[in-house]
């Protein structure tokens, strides 16, 4: 278990979850610590905000045939940048690995679908 600087304190304590610093009594949190940790946060809100961006921006651009072939493209870069496979070293956990995995594919499978029927209407 790697050692870190307490947040408040600058007193070394493990970097597991939980730990209470001896010296000031500061728990260590779920997002602090170790750097995975800190991309881990970075990486749900990533997870969060892309398929929703991708969503409205397919929408909006379904109007016009260039602009929608646009979206499509900015879309596609857009998934894979969240791709839970380029996030493999931050997952604790097997579960973690497939819950991630699944919501990803669930997300693109809606979209894929969605520029797909769009498509059939140009
Ligand atoms: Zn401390």
């Amino acid at each position: 278990m790697p050692l870190i600087k307490c947040n408040e304190c600058e007193h070394l304590i493990l970097s597991r979850i939980g730990t209470i610093c001896p010296n000031c009594g500061h728990t260590v949190s779920y997002f602090e610590g170790d750097k995975n940790r800190k991309k881990y946060g970075k990486f749900f809100a990533i997870s969060l905000i892309i398929p929703f961006f991708s969503f409205f921006m397919i929408l909006l651009t379904s109007t016009s045939f260039i602009a929608f072939n646009i979206a499509v493209i900015i879309y596609a870069i857009l998934a894979y940048i969240s791709s839970p496979f380029k996030f493999k070293e931050i997952f604790f956990t097997t579960f973690e690995k497939f819950f991630f995995l699944g919501i990803w594919s669930l997300a693109n499978a809606l979209l894929v679908t969605m520029i797909y029927n769009l498509y059939n209407k140009f």
